[in-house]
């Protein structure tokens, strides 16, 4: 799972979820979750 921090803007990955989640580079404590950028894909027929 891809978080955002809101403080630096930089991704962090965490591929667990728990209360204690900061973000390595800054420390700040807030992490959006991120959207994935994956694009759905349609079967064309
Ligand atoms: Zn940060």
């Amino acid at each position: 799972m891809a978080y955002r921090c809101t403080r630096c803007k930089k991704t962090v990955e965490v591929d667990y979820e728990y209360s204690g989640i900061r973000c390595p580079y800054c420390g700040h404590r807030i992490l959006m979750k991120e959207r994935p950028t994956t694009v759905k894909r349609m079967k064309a027929v």
